[in-house]
């Protein structure tokens, strides 16, 4: 995963699995999208039928994963896990489809990455859970046509605009996740807590959630470290002040930016004036690649008024200059 799940070693994943909500009654958020869920997969069982295909888009980290992991729990149903990138041939594709098993989940990560051959096979069996496989080349070549057991795929993107459309309008259930406030992830990070058996005191609680970028799997990253912050520094309990400390030391700061947050912020300043400015230019300037700052940085960046889109580039903000404590630019009109 490129999406920041990415430095997670075996603990780390450990933590993750256990912290992953698996009722819809766990999955704290995204109301509308979890309501019109409910219905399509209480419909589906009710009919024995497979569930439609569904796309889950958004931001990495706000519960693409989880929330296919439930619907397939849900529908009492396996899932298999797989992304885009290491769908590297059609075969790799038609062994993962032959092996499901009537009304299971296959799930898809990244699933803008996915080969376009790949993608090609994929179509036929969406549509009519069949594949066409060819054996052979040259002259002795054939195509033998192989049925499936009806299944449901669910497809996760961080960037819904670079799906084909052909790809696109094979999915009937479309849903998009939205970042968290911080009443929401307070819950979720309470709820962490008490799986990790760590108390943590409400304003606490309130100060990881609110400096978590909206996103859960950052508000349980920063819960984790700063357990080790209370066990070391304190006296185990999370308490303000640890969390304080802890977000500091992580350098998350007052408003939840990141390091690179800030970083983008300010080379966009310092170096091209406010811009507007290209993404690829922003991306060479502070080393990080174009996709990441435009999947994982800009969206929330732009969300929270730091930064704006603009026909000829990315733009700061006011807020940006207020936010870094720099006089704001010199006023542009007359
Ligand atoms: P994505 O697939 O969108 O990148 P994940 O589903 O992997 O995100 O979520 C990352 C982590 O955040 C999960 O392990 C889970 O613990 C937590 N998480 C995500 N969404 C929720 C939620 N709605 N409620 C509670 N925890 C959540």
């Amino acid at each position: 995963k490129s999406d920041g799940g990415g430095g997670l070693n075996g603990t780390e994943k450990e933590f993750e699995k256990a912290l992953r909500p698996l009722s819809f009654e766990d999955f704290t958020g995204q109301h509308k999208v979890v309501e019109n869920i409910k219905v399509f997969v209480q419909a589906a069982k009710q009919r024995g039928e497979p569930l439609d295909h569904v796309l889950l888009h958004g931001p990495p980290g706000l519960g693409k994963t989880t929330l296919s992991n439930i619907i397939a729990n849900e529908l009492q149903a396996n899932i298999k896990i797989t992304s885009g990138p290491v769908l590297d041939k059609p075969s790799d594709l038609a062994g993962l489809l032959t092996n499901l098993e009537t009304n299971d989940v296959l799930f898809i990560d990244e699933i803008h990455r996915l080969n376009p051959v790949v993608e090609e096979y994929l179509y036929s069996a969406m549509e009519d859970f069949r594949i066409d496989i060819m054996l052979d080349s040259g002259p002795n070549a054939r195509s033998v046509q192989i049925g499936l057991s009806p299944f449901t795929l669910i497809g996760a993107t961080t960037r819904a605009g670079l799906l084909t459309s052909p790809l696109r309008a094979r999915f009937g259930i479309n849903a998009r996740l939205e970042y968290y406030d911080s009443t929401l992830l307070t819950r979720i990070v309470n709820r962490s807590a008490q799986i990790l058996k760590t108390p943590i005191e409400a304003d606490a609680a309130f100060e990881i959630a609110r400096r978590s970028r909206g996103t859960p799997r950052i508000a349980n990253t920063l819960l984790r470290r700063t357990r080790d912050f209370a066990q070391i520094k304190g006296n185990g309990t999370i308490d303000k002040s640890i969390a304080q400390i802890a977000l500091t030391a992580l350098d998350v700061d007052e408003n939840g930016l990141d390091e690179m947050d800030n970083r983008i912020l300010l080379t966009i300043i310092e170096k091209f004036k406010g811009g507007p400015v290209g993404l690829t230019t922003i991306a060479t300037a502070v080393g990080e690649e174009a996709e990441t700052i435009e999947e994982v940085y800009e969206p929330f960046l732009i969300q929270e008024g730091y930064l704006k889109r603009t026909s000829r580039g990315r733009e700061t903000t006011e807020l940006a200059y207020r936010h870094l404590k720099l006089p704001p630019p010199a006023s542009k009109g007359p």
